[in-house]
């Protein structure tokens, strides 16, 4: 048996028989590994709560030969206790979870820029210092970016020309008058500026937008993200419903 350790944010939970969880986590070294926590669900367990999503975890491993097996786990940071009180916050730090979970697609494959911006944004968002549908963009839009799917902002996503009309998913982004497909969304400017601010970290610009080019960003984002995806982000669909209120 070879043993292993690692830190990581815990992404989500599953049930498995009668007392055990099945615990996803996305390390700083290994990547993203499932690992089975034996006893968890017992009031006795000696892991308590610290496997529940959010937490930043440092874990120890036994190599299995489907599933590794967690032999201990202690909390390095609980990211959890700042969002829990907070619906809006909670619900986009769910959603940045579950698009750290579908984008990360191998297990063990190191992921560290993956893993970093993660930490980043789950503390960002715990801090409060902005708005948080600005923070969960930013982390979508560098997550994408990391992934190799950055959209193209300032220049046509087929062409390279300079002068962009209108945001197509298909193409990849900001495309000229020329590239432009029929039915591509005409976002205003200042939208577009603020995508690219979320993208560089620009929190000066970002937080000085109006809400209204929030508002277009958020629509962009998401809908080029689930396009990526293919499949939709289950948790957005609770973060556009409080968004609505
Ligand atoms: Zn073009």
């Amino acid at each position: 048996m070879s043993l292993y350790r690692d830190d990581g944010i815990v992404l989500r939970t599953h049930k498995l028989g009668e007392a055990d969880r099945i615990v996803t986590v996305l390390t700083r070294r290994t990547g993203k590994i499932r690992g089975v926590a034996k006893g968890v669900r017992r009031t006795t367990s000696r892991f308590g709560a610290r496997l529940e999503p959010f937490t930043h975890v440092d874990l120890q491993l036994h190599t299995g030969r489907t599933l590794d097996v967690i032999t201990q786990a202690e909390t390095v940071r609980p990211y959890g206790e700042a969002l829990v009180t907070d619906y809006p916050r909670y619900t986009a730090g769910s959603a940045m979870l579950e698009t750290a979970d579908r984008l990360i697609m191998g297990e063990k494959e190191p992921a560290l820029r993956q893993f970093l911006l993660l930490v980043g944004g789950l503390r960002t968002l715990g801090s409060a210092e902005h708005e948080p549908r600005l923070v969960l963009d930013a982390y979508f839009l560098r997550s994408l970016a990391v992934a190799g799917y950055a959209p193209a902002l300032e220049s046509c996503a087929r062409c390279r020309a300079p002068a962009v009309r209108a945001f197509a998913i298909v193409a990849g982004g900001t495309v000229c008058g020329g590239c432009r497909p029929a039915g591509a969304a005409v976002p205003a400017g200042e939208t577009l500026a603020l995508m690219v601010a979320l993208l560089r970290g620009d929190w000066l610009t970002a937080d000085a937008s109006e809400s209204r080019h929030r508002a277009e960003c958020s629509g962009l984002v998401a809908a080029y993200l689930q396009w990526h995806l293919e499949h939709g982000i289950r948790s957005l669909r609770h973060v556009e419903r409080e968004l609505a209120k």
